[in-house]
């Protein structure tokens, strides 16, 4: 990669005193350790749409289709402020060529999902989505989001870093400006890292990849993009994970001594009955791809998609 991934964050969760009541929600992950790979982008709504700090809290209201966001205790509504701003701010945002989003949970604002949605009476209904997160989704639906909440359950961790990595490689395919042969190698690459989420999206986009007919590029580039996102977000499963690593271990047919197939064959069945995490049968193979010197092998981001010092795939 030739530079840091750019992605926005919420500006609250970078330790930046933004917060209603001028504190903030630092996340040591996001800052610590995400900061090593990317640069971040930060946005805070409420500030930024000139509200002030400290401020009165507020949540959202009203229907489901048309919220509002109204001040706690004075009732004002800031709906359209809101709004206006988000528009601008977001074609602003444009311009960086975002990676992805890391919303703060939870907030009438910027929160993603299941934000508190307050009605005349009764308990509130987690089914809100924060003003300026929906018409940033809306705007980039296939980007890939997440918030720091979610952010601590592995999958979907490993999910979302995996995918803002993978678009940053194919921006920078796209930047060459070049015609189909980075798109052809990009695709060839990238081969068991799609398939280890969906079978389908591989076949059709290598379908679209083939096409013969004259289309201008950047159709070509778009829809292929588009599958591609719509293909990463799709879940692995230990199951789709097997089968690649099944198939990968085809290519040592002849290479790897009987022992040395068993040794895999066992430590891949391990790893599919959730006794060892994906990283073992994956070290292993890498191990044989660069002991055997496996040319095709040697180019499967799937082998590292990420940084390992992540961590990502250590978890059962
Ligand atoms: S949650 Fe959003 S609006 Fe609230 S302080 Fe954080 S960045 Fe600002």
């Amino acid at each position: 990669m030739e530079d840091k991934i750019k992605i926005g964050v919420s500006r609250c969760l970078l330790g930046e005193n933004v917060r209603y009541d001028g504190g903030h929600k630092r996340d040591h992950f996001i800052t610590d350790t995400l900061g090593k790979y990317l640069e971040f982008i930060p946005v805070c709504p409420e500030v930024e749409c000139g509200l002030g700090v400290p401020r009165e809290a507020m949540h959202l209201e009203g229907d489901p289709t048309d919220l509002r966001l109204v001040t706690n205790r004075t009732q004002i509504d800031h709906t359209d402020r809101m709004k206006t701003w988000a528009r601008r701010r977001i074609t602003e945002l444009e311009k960086h060529e975002l990676c992805g989003f890391i919303f703060k949970s939870g907030s009438p604002s910027s929160g993603m999902e299941r934000v508190k949605i307050y009605g005349d009476k009764g308990e509130p209904v987690k089914t809100g989505v924060g003003l300026f997160a929906r018409e940033f989704m809306v705007r980039f639906p296939l980007l890939p989001v997440e918030d720091e909440g979610r952010l601590h359950d592995p999958q979907v961790r490993e999910n979302f870093i995996e995918r803002i990595f993978a678009l940053k490689r194919w921006r920078e395919v796209r930047a060459q400006k070049a015609r189909l042969e980075p798109l052809i190698k990009f695709h060839t690459s990238h081969k068991y890292l799609i398939l280890s989420h969906s079978r389908k999206h591989y076949q059709k986009m290598g379908q679209w990849v083939a096409r013969s007919e004259p289309l201008p590029l950047k159709e070509r580039f778009d829809t292929y993009q588009d599958l591609l996102l719509e293909a990463l977000r799709i879940k692995t499963t230990p199951k789709k994970h097997t089968d690649v690593l099944m198939h990968m271990m085809g290519f040592f047919k002849k290479g790897l001594s009987s022992d040395e197939k068993q040794e895999l064959l066992e430590i891949i069945n391990h790893y599919k009955q959730g006794l060892i995490p994906l990283i073992v049968p994956v070290t292993l193979l890498l191990h044989y791809v660069r002991k055997y010197n496996q040319p095709y092998l040697k180019n499967q981001t799937y082998l590292e998609p990420h940084p390992l010092e992540l961590k990502l795939r250590n978890h059962v």
